[in-house]
């Protein structure tokens, strides 16, 4: 393999670049990305950034060591491929790019409202700068979606003085991502740090001024100053409709991250990869295709795809992790809940530290943890094992989470 292009400048495509290097490979090597800046992370964005105590969150790369042209403020606007394995052409904004080893690690775009008022939504740097000069004193910010970002959003604007209102279709924050249930023990974090969260609203559009919401009512309106939609992420995968790949919520991948054709023969694509929020790979693990929009994942799976892409034997069974860092609180999460038979308490929720544990039978499938990282360390590490816990003990704050 001597020409590698790798499209998309987050941390996944950055560290399919180092992994693409450290494990061999000497041929040529771009990195196509849609924005400008040099490669960044974005979790501070919504954190550091907003909060005015950070400005730059390049991400720490030695590019002229890696030897890896960067193609920035460039888009790719279409794939085409020849025979599996022969790799094919990536059509930009910067002309076509030949390729026999791509990589693809395009993210995620937020998902927006209809209507022609002006939406803030968090993804890029740009977009984190701007909305940070509008959180002053007073400003009503009117943020839709109880989500990690916007309880992220949330914490930011009150802490500046603003009026903060978040506006929740579900009936609990987080609903979708950790259960009504749990979700549910994070909602007097909202009123305790002056935030007014209106659950079970739905919005029907974002209006000049303010939201216009959606219901048998109708007709209600939320002025704002300012509008920051956090309702979620898609895939940015336009550039790939036509290509030839699988593509369903994401990238469709095998366990490796390897491409799949969308035609019958469904042939996996060796010289294709793709890793990171755009990815549905393939999980030994949960025996399911999983699509993870994390930081973690986009961390540590660009290793994988890297040597697969290189032909090495590989597969990724990492436990998906997460973090947040709302209303003063560090919450962690490992695992996944989606099929647990029940779930246990760790300590009082009303308190400030505690967590939750799903479990099924005696397996620990997933923990959610509140300022305790000693007990997300523990559980992490018997999730990935897979090994027994004592249910009893799992409940006792004062007890490691341990094997049985
Ligand atoms: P991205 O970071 O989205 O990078 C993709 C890049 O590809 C972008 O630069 C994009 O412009 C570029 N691109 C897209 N299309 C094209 C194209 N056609 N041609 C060229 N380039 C293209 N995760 C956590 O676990 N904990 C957190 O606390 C946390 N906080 C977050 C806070 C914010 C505000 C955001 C936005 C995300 C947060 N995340 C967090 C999620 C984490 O940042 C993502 O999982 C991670 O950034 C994914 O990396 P990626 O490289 O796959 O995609």
């Amino acid at each position: 393999m001597d020409r590698v292009i790798v499209v998309g400048g987050g941390l996944a495509g950055v560290r399919a670049a180092e992994a693409l290097r450290s494990k061999g490979y000497e041929g040529a090597l771009t990195l196509v990305s849609a924005e400008r800046h040099m490669p960044y992370d974005r979790p501070p964005l919504s954190k550091a950034v907003l909060a005015g105590d950070s400005d730059d969150t390049t991400v720490d790369a030695d590019w002229d060591a890696l030897r890896c042209d960067l193609l920035l403020g460039e888009r790719a606007t279409a794939l085409r491929l020849a025979e599996p394995g022969r790799g094919g052409t990536v059509a930009s904004t910067a002309g076509d790019l030949p390729f026999d080893g791509l990589v693809i690690a395009t993210g995620a775009e937020p998902v927006t409202l209809p209507g022609d008022g002006h939406q803030h939504v968090l993804r890029t740097i740009d977009e984190a700068r701007d909305l940070r000069e509008r959180l002053t004193e007073g400003a009503r910010i009117v943020i839709v979606g109880a989500g990690w970002i916007g309880a992220e959003v949330a914490t930011a604007a009150a802490k500046k003085g603003c009026a903060v209102t978040v506006v929740e279709a579900a009936d609990t924050p987080l609903a979708g991502a950790i259960g009504p249930e749990v979700g549910a023990l994070t909602a007097p974090w909202y009123a305790e740090a002056g935030v007014a969260l209106r659950t079970g609203v739905k919005v029907a559009a974002v209006e000049h001024g303010g939201l216009a919401l959606a219901g048998p009512g109708g007709g209600e309106r939320i002025d704002a100053d300012e509008v920051v939609v956090g309702i979620g992420v898609r895939p940015a995968l336009g550039w790939l409709d036509g290509s030839g790949l699988l593509l369903e919520r994401g990238v469709v991948t095998d366990g490796s991250f390897r491409t799949v054709t969308d035609d019958e023969a469904g042939a996996v694509r060796p010289d294709v990869v793709a890793v990171g929020d755009c990815a549905a790979w393939w999980s030994g693990r949960y025996g399911r295709r999983l699509l993870v929009e994390h930081w973690d994942t986009a961390l540590n799976a660009p290793d994988v795809a890297a040597a697969a892409l290189l032909g090495q034997d590989a597969a990724y069974d990492a436990v998906p992790y997460f973090w947040s860092e709302q209303f003063g609180r560090m919450v962690q999460y490992a695992g996944d809940h989606t099929r647990s038979e029940r779930l246990v308490r760790r300590g009082d929720p009303s308190g400030r530290k505690w967590a939750v544990a799903w479990l099924t039978g005696d397996r620990l499938d997933a923990i959610l943890t509140v300022d305790r990282p000693r007990d997300l360390v523990q559980a992490r590490r018997v999730i990935a094992a897979g090994t027994p816990v004592d249910p009893d003990a799992v409940a006792d704050p004062d007890v490691p989470v341990r094997q049985a």
